[in-house]
């Protein structure tokens, strides 16, 4: 499994509530480490904002955009910065 693969997979895996610490690929991967210990912080928060049982929508629209920022953050640009100078 890859990074692309582990994120997409993550919303499901904290829907689930499984156990990540156990996940191999956040054993292996910190970068990805790192992005489930905000995604939980966030989560969290998200939780504090919106006191429901069952994970909205707009809890997963925030996680999507949390991880849309990390990937942003990647040194490579995005493949259609074809605007000219
Ligand atoms: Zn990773």
């Amino acid at each position: 499994m890859d990074c692309a693969e582990f994120q997409q997979k993550l919303p499901e895996l904290f829907e689930a509530q499984a156990d990540l610490s156990q996940n191999e690929h956040l054993r292996q991967c910190e970068p990805c480490a790192a992005l489930v210990r905000d995604l939980q912080y966030i989560a969290q928060q998200a939780k504090l904002l919106l006191p429901i049982h069952d994970p909205s929508p707009a809890v997963w629209d925030t996680i999507q955009s949390a991880l849309k920022e990390e990937q942003n953050d990647d040194k490579q640009p995005p493949p259609d910065s074809d605007a000219a100078p």
